[in-house]
């Protein structure tokens, strides 16, 4: 699994006009600025920031949670959620491409001594077959398999949408085989806008999921994490072990609450947009096109005569910021990318493909 290294910034290169790199280019709005600016703080560590504590008790209502914990990045809600529910030697299931395995630096090899089995599967996801064949017996031989772990949308996968149905499978298997059960929810709002089920819903019948802040809900810092309360008290020591914990977090939570009230919805916008790329993009003799479900676009560019790496350094030329990934070329529509420059967008592509 080979993912993007970020592009250092070159002061020579033409400034990006257009940034498709991730849904974390996202700036933060003036009316986020302005409700950063206003807000009450105090001290988060003790519990004591009002803006942090009212995102926590929105975030765990939105989670159909007990409780939730704010936390400086999603990452870090991966793995303090790893680090509540493991011990070393455990072994936690994911699919071959998460987050967890590939773009967490091995935090949980590293701070947990946990092992993590990649399951293989279509578009991100592995079937609630291959979950089930790959469990086995207790016994003193095999690691205590204990989390089950799944991403709502699957990012490599294409921004895929788990089917309710299917999440609702795999947790009852993983119920069943007494493992826990955690979605890694980073751009779960997404799936939930293009689907019209509920976060609660999603979430149900799993014991931890979290949701990015800095993603397309385009808050500049953040995730936060739900559960129950015993889990959530867990997630807390993890927080204070990690460094995690804050102070006057009210500032980033301020920002994370207005996005929750006015950038989610919006979200559809990506979605349009990102169906509008796509539709672009294939129309182009021999550019190959994942139809995205969400706001990521994925293409290879190969079939038409220009390699990955050549489409991506015209397009940088032409101000178009974005990576490979996993062999092929993401394209993130967010909050900073309009229905304008993605029609700009396909006629650089176009343009590129002509001139080979
Ligand atoms: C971005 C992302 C994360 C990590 O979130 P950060 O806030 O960047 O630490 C975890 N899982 C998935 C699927 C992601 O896309």
């Amino acid at each position: 699994m080979t993912f993007y290294t970020p592009p250092p910034r070159d002061p020579k290169a033409a400034p990006v006009r257009i940034n498709l790199l991730s849904d974390t280019q996202t700036r933060p709005t003036p009316a986020m600025r302005e409700a950063i600016a206003r807000t009450e703080v105090g001290d988060e560590q003790i519990g004591d920031d009002p803006t942090v504590n009212l995102l926590c008790e929105r975030v765990a209502d939105l989670l159909g949670k007990e409780a939730a914990v704010f936390m400086p990045s999603g990452t870090m809600c991966n793995v303090a959620a790893t680090l509540s529910w493991c011990r070393p030697g455990d072994e936690i299931l994911a699919h071959v491409s998460a987050h967890i395995i590939a773009r967490e630096g091995g935090a949980h090899a590293a701070l947990g001594g946990f092992q993590i089995t990649p399951l293989p599967g279509d578009d991100g996801q592995f079937s609630p077959e291959t979950f089930r064949a790959a469990l086995h017996p207790r016994s003193r031989y095999q690691p205590p398999q204990t989390v089950v772990s799944v991403e709502q949308t699957a990012n490599i996968g294409g921004g895929t949408i788990w089917k309710k149905a299917a999440l609702d499978e795999v947790a009852s298997i993983a119920k069943a085989n007494g493992l826990v059960t955690h979605m890694d929810g980073a751009r779960l709002l997404n799936a939930c806008v293009a689907t019209g089920i509920s976060a609660r819903d999603m979430a149900a019948g799993w014991d931890s999921a979290w949701i990015d802040f800095s993603k397309g809900l385009g808050a500049p810092v953040g995730g936060a994490i739900a559960g129950s309360r015993d889990f959530i008290d867990n997630v807390w020591r993890w927080k204070q072990r990690l460094g995690g914990s804050m102070r006057q977090a009210g500032i980033c939570a301020a920002a994370c609450v207005y996005a929750l009230d006015h950038h989610v919805d919006r979200l559809a916008d990506d979605h349009t947009n990102a169906r509008a790329l796509a539709r672009g993009l294939s129309q182009i003799h021999g550019i190959e096109v994942q139809q995205p479900e969400t706001n990521l676009v994925f293409f290879k560019p190969e079939g038409a005569g220009v390699s990955g790496d050549k489409m991506i350094a015209e397009l940088r030329k032409r101000g178009v910021l974005l990576a490979m990934m996993d062999g092929r070329i993401r394209a993130c529509t967010h909050l900073d990318v309009t229905a304008a420059m993605i029609e700009e967008m396909v006629g650089f592509v176009r343009e590129i493909v002509r001139g080979t």
